[in-house]
C-alpha cells in the first residue's frame, strides 16, 4: 500500500475521490491535465506515494519514472518533435503551491522563453 497524506490534493486525486482528467496510471505513476493550463498541453505527473518535493527524495528512481512518463505521453499526444518543457517547482521561491511532488509537462505550442 502506497503512502498517501489524507489532506493532500493529488492524494485525493490519485485515489480519486477528487475527480481528474486522467490520462496515464500505473503501480507508481498517475498523470492528469492540470486545471489551470499554461499550453495547449499542460499534464502533471507525479507518483502516487506521498513525496512533497525534489529534496525529500532518498533517491531517483521515481524522478526517472516521471519523466520516461512525460517523455512517453509527450510521443503519445504528438508534441515530442515539436518539443516540450518538464518542469518541477521546489518550494516557495519556485512558487510551488501543492506539496505533492509533480513536474509540469508543457507544450502543444510556441512556450517564452526562460531567459
Ligand atoms: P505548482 O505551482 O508547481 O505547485 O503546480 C500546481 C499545479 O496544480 C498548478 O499548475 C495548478 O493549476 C494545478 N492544480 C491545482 N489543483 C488541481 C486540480 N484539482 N486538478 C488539476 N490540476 C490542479
Ligand atoms: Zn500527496
Amino acid at each position: 500500500m502506497k503512502k498517501i497524506n489524507e489532506s493532500c490534493l493529488f492524494c485525493s486525486i490519485v485515489s480519486e475521490e477528487i475527480p481528474s482528467q486522467k490520462i496515464y496510471s500505473d503501480d507508481s505513476i498517475y498523470a492528469f491535465y492540470d486545471i489551470n493550463p499554461v499550453a495547449k498541453t499542460h499534464i502533471l505527473v507525479i507518483p502516487k506515494e506521498h513525496l512533497i518535493k525534489l529534496s525529500d527524495l532518498k533517491n531517483y528512481e521515481i524522478l526517472g519514472q516521471m519523466i520516461n512518463t512525460a517523455s512517453q505521453l509527450a510521443k503519445k499526444l504528438k508534441i515530442s518533435s515539436s518539443g516540450y518543457r518538464l518542469v518541477i517547482n521546489q518550494g516557495n521561491d519556485a512558487g510551488q503551491e501543492i506539496e505533492h511532488l509533480h513536474c509540469h509537462l508543457i507544450g502543444g505550442n510556441k512556450l517564452s522563453s526562460l531567459k
